[in-house]
């Protein structure tokens, strides 16, 4: 009898950690790689958080907390919810997970029969897709190309809601293409929602802080209140808090389907990590001003980036509202032929010859649904940001 069950086979292996930990493989292995493949600040955890960390090993917070998280954090995402974005959340309908992706998991294990439908705006973050199929359900993709700017529109979205629609995905500012969703784009599609009661709406804000240029974020059930009761708002410590190991995701939403997502974490992870629990208290209450700080810089790589890969024979690189990746098209570059005699057919062709040739790791567009693109993270330092450029100016060109 085989190992593996069915449902994994409609299962791919999550591209982003794959192409981090060949680059990873790769260093290991001697070769000189840039990596430009995760998305993970490259600033470290503010001290402040590490020091109440350090405190909470010390005051014995080694033990289990309840399955939402001490009643602590729970206060400080309710009071986040209301500060940043003015949604209430009672204590008792947030839910604390180890990261975005679990919680992610934990809704769709909570709320997904075989055959309902996940509208996933293209391109995606990769793993949405995935974790529907884990739980048979069925993706559908919709395309959201460079003319709309990434952007779903409300004629696309009601084309593509059926009676079996049991959610909609909504990312913003997005990975990878880093697009972001004005109050008014969202206002097209709450307007939409509205006419289609039984849809809910998972709205993943993980990179709400990380804009530039004066953007206003904006998160759906803010826009229109009235979907508050079926949407689910993520957000997590990880981008804007430089906390990616500590592994706290959170979302609210209305007592039932914190319930029932509680009732899947009971009987799986319990909980995430008391002294990450305490550290995100600590994050969450504190101070604010290194978010400012950080966005100088990423705005400064965003630039430099988007000019030099301009400037970059056959690629063209919108510049993005948000997050920390750009994801230009290669599309004038398929069809030609590396300088050992490699034909680059599609995007993955294209990010494989990238790395063999000069050593830079990025993730083909295919694993976000939108092709032939590449997604750059420029969350790394900007002289490796210079460096990573300039080889692949030097690949782009030398392929004929
Ligand atoms: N969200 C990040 C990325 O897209 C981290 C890796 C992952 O979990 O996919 O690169």
């Amino acid at each position: 009898m085989a190992f593996v069950a069915d449902r994994l086979n409609a299962v791919k292996p999550s591209a982003t950690i794959a192409v981090t930990q060949k680059a990873r493989d790769l260093r290991l292995a001697g070769r000189d790689i840039i990596s430009l493949g995760a998305g993970e600040p490259d600033f470290d955890t503010p001290a402040h958080i590490i020091e109440a960390a350090k405190k909470a090993l010390d005051d014995g917070f080694t033990r289990y907390t309840a399955t939402n998280g001490l009643p602590e954090l729970q206060q400080a995402i309710s009071a986040k919810f209301k500060r940043d974005n003015g949604l209430n959340y009672k204590p008792s309908q947030i839910h604390v997970s180890c990261g975005g992706k679990p919680v992610i998991f934990n809704a769709f294990m909570a709320s997904i029969n075989p055959g309902d439908e996940v509208i996933i705006p293209t391109p995606y973050w990769v793993s949405y897709p995935d974790i529907a199929a884990m739980f048979n359900g069925v993706p559908v993709f919709v395309d959201c190309p460079t003319s709309t700017n990434f952007k779903l529109t409300p004629e696309k979205l009601d084309a593509a809601i059926t009676s079996k629609t049991k959610w909609l995905m909504l990312n913003s500012p997005s990975n990878p293409s880093g697009t972001a969703y004005t109050e008014t784009d969202l206002m097209g599609l709450a307007e939409v929602l509205m006419r289609h009661p039984h849809v809910w709406i998972f709205t993943d804000d993980i990179y709400e802080h990380i804009i530039y240029d004066g953007f206003k974020f904006k998160t759906l059930a803010q826009v229109e209140p009235a979907l508050w009761e079926r949407t689910l708002t993520m957000n997590g410590m990880s981008k804007a808090y430089c906390m990616t190991g500590w592994r706290v995701g959170f979302a609210g939403g209305p007592d039932e389907i914190i319930r029932a997502m509680t009732k899947v974490q009971s009987q799986s992870i319990s909980h995430t990590a008391a002294v990450s629990q305490v550290a995100s208290v600590a994050a969450l209450n504190g101070p604010h001003d290194f978010i400012k700080e950080h966005n100088k810089v990423f705005r400064d790589r965003r630039d430099l980036v988007v000019s030099m890969l301009n400037q970059t024979q056959g690629l063209n690189c919108p510049t993005p509202e948000g997050a920390f990746y750009v994801y230009p098209s290669c599309k004038e570059l398929i069809g030609k032929t590396t300088e050992d005699g490699k034909c680059i057919q599609t995007d993955e062709d294209f990010v494989t010859a990238l790395i063999e040739a000069e050593g830079v790791a990025a993730v083909h567009g295919a694993a976000f649904g939108l092709s032939p693109h590449f997604r750059i993270s420029y969350a790394t330092s900007t002289d490796l940001l210079k460096d990573a450029c300039e080889r692949i100016q030097r690949f782009c060109a030398s392929l004929r």
